[in-house]
């Protein structure tokens, strides 16, 4: 995909008009909601929902959000605000391994830094699906009641063969038939402790021989002697996720319930649990319905907490928002912004059909936003000096360099010039290779908004490196004086002073991955490669740059694009007052384009 500059139509979202069609035909119009989530009977108390949708962002506080879950964060919510509807944010953590409190703060601050919040007319929809555990509890029992769950006391083993294969019919459990009460007997040990852990499990009681493999009787709830972050050692079974979820939406009188196409299988138990509980009378109509859109996939990243997990235990990065890291808390790191954000996931759309994004255009969609957001300022990366001999010594004079070029209300600020200058070596060759319109030995340049100035020579160090470059300017040249263009130029270079420039610690980040796809492919002996093994292991190179005064009292989080060089924001975990630390966020064009 090329770095174009055309911007590409609002690519289409299916689940729109999936919306658009619900709505028109009234679907919620008489759906009850009580202002908290509950059975049928609570919501009975309640007044017709206000909330023309609900649609929920359920993640599993078990690592941080990462650039895939923005895509669904402005699915949800984004549809939710746009429907005038509510989007609830709800932690699924009916896992109760791996769960904790940082993970939960670290989703909330990505959330709001996204620019969504969970407070809607003076409600809180912020949910915890730990708190219906009482409710997922009578759910079973009710379904055993009714003869639709049972106590399965198979081992893993047989009853992962006896599951059957895509090909062939799976095969009744022994213990399949038991009666409702003798299924309730056990399903009451199973909660009181009397089992051991992974000794028996309860399965819904649907068909062994469906095509679907997920409707031959799956597990619904397991022995699992765990402590839960939220309720501490008071259960020692713990419900499956296929068998929350749903129920999770429903007592939250959710409408729209929007997941990844790997749980397009599950919708049909999705829909059989739901109308069950609902025909026994516990949960109201309309149902929640599920709807299933390809995950973000994007080349150079690894989107698997796993292998987040690992990149940060192991220490391959410094924490979970190492600027290079696609985490939100990274990615907000190292100047990536909502709105970037926002234009990448309309860009992308929403579908079907799962892809790859390439990386580049998540680069340039925060290219875009920051070149209409981001103040211009000077920087020299790596500087050496260039020394105007025909200036005073001791003189000082302000020129005047735009804050934005295409916001001409923002100003001009001042930046001083001087006898001795900061400028990038890179800016002077002393033999040009062809086409270099920069600084050469007679060479002509413009100092941007200063002088014309003529090179007369350089000096160098015992190892033929350049250290200073000597130059004359042109008096009546000043950019922004009458007749400042009359000698014309071909250069034009960027510079700071030296008596006034800051010293700066600037970190260049590039891809943490060199590979399009981490840890794709076999190695020589036919196993999986190792995604470690696809590390880039120049992802930063940390200098210290001169930067034009200004720049020392940056607030903590600003964003500025450095002239000639690229989009760069003041750490904010690292800087201190008077001493900023910037860390780029991409520069001006893509350097990966071969
Ligand atoms: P895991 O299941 O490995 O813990 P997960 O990526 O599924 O990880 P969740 O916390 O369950 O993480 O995700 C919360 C929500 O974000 C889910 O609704 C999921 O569909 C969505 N989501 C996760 N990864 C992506 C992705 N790459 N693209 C789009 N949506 C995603
Ligand atoms: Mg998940």
């Amino acid at each position: 995909m090329s770095s174009e500059k055309t911007p590409t139509p609002a690519a289409s979202n299916f689940i729109r008009a999936i919306i658009e069609k619900d709505l028109s035909l009234n679907q919620f119009v008489t759906k009850k909601w009580a202002g908290s989530p509950g059975d049928a009977a609570h919501h009975e108390t309640g007044v017709v929902d206000t909330a023309k949708i609900r649609t929920r962002f359920p993640p599993e506080p078990n690592g941080y959000l990462h650039i895939g879950h923005a895509k669904s964060i402005f699915l949800n919510f984004g549809l939710a605000r746009d429907f005038d509807g509510v989007c609830h944010l709800r932690f699924d953590d009916t896992n109760p391994e791996k769960e904790s409190q940082e993970y939960v703060d670290s989703i909330k601050d990505a959330v709001h830094w996204l620019g969504f919040g969970w407070e809607n007319h003076g409600e809180s929809n912020l949910y915890f699906a730990s708190n219906y555990f009482d409710f997922m509890y009578r759910a079973a029992e009710s379904l055993i009641e009714h003869g639709d769950a049972y106590v399965d006391e198979q081992s893993a083993e047989e009853m992962r063969i006896n599951r059957g294969t895509l090909i062939e019919a799976g095969k009744d459990s022994p213990f399949r038939n038991r009666s409702a009460a003798e299924n309730l007997v056990r399903f009451r040990e199973m909660r009181d402790g009397k089992h051991a852990d992974g000794s028996m499990v309860l399965r819904a009681k649907i068909d062994m021989a469906s095509p679907n493999i997920n409707m031959r009787d799956p597990a619904i709830y397991r022995v699992r002697r765990a402590h839960h972050h939220n309720t501490g050692d008071r259960w020692c079974i713990y419900p499956m996720y296929t068998f929350a979820h749903p129920i999770e939406d429903a007592l939250e009188r959710v409408t729209h319930s929007i997941c990844t196409l790997e749980f397009e299988d599950q919708r049909p138990f999705y829909d059989w649990l739901l109308e069950h509980l609902a025909a026994l009378g516990l949960l109201s109509l309309p149902l929640p319905k599920q709807y299933e859109f390809a995950r973000l996939n994007l080349t150079y990243v690894v989107l698997s907490k796993r292998k987040l997990i690992q990149l940060v235990e192991e220490k391959h990065v410094s924490g979970w928002d190492d600027p290079r890291l696609p985490t939100l808390a990274g990615a907000r790191r190292r100047g990536y912004t909502a709105s970037g954000f926002k234009l990448f996931t309309d860009r992308i759309g929403v579908s079907k059909a799962d892809s790859w994004i390439e990386y580049t255009i998540l680069e340039d969609c925060m290219r875009e936003v920051l070149n209409i957001e981001a103040e211009r300022r000077i920087a020299v990366l790596d500087p050496i000096k260039l020394v105007i001999d025909n200036y005073p010594e001791g003189q000082t004079e302000d020129c005047f360099a735009p804050n934005h070029p295409l916001k001409p209300e923002l100003g001009k600020r001042t930046v001083q010039l001087s006898k001795t200058l900061w400028i990038e070596r890179e800016d002077f060759m002393e033999v040009p290779s062809k086409g270099f319109f920069r600084l050469t030995p007679d060479g002509m340049v413009r100092l941007r908004y200063g002088y014309v100035v003529k090179c007369t020579g350089c000096e160098k160090d015992a190892n033929g490196n350049v250290t200073v470059v000597h130059c004359e300017y042109l008096p009546d040249t000043k950019s922004g004086t009458p007749g400042s263009d009359s000698v014309k130029v071909k250069g034009n270079i960027h510079w700071v002073s030296a008596a006034h420039a800051c010293a700066a610690e600037v970190r260049l980040y590039d891809r943490l991955f060199k590979e399009a796809h981490p840890g794709e492919g076999k190695q020589e002996d036919g196993s999986d490669r190792d995604f470690l093994a696809d590390i880039n292991p120049h992802s930063v190179e940390v200098i210290t740059a001169q930067l034009e005064q200004s720049l020392k009292d940056a607030a903590l989080e600003a964003c500025f694009q450095f002239e000639r060089h690229g989009y760069f924001i003041v750490d904010k975990n690292d800087s201190v007052t008077g001493k900023p630390v910037f860390n780029r966020t991409v520069t001006l064009r893509d350097a990966w384009q071969k």
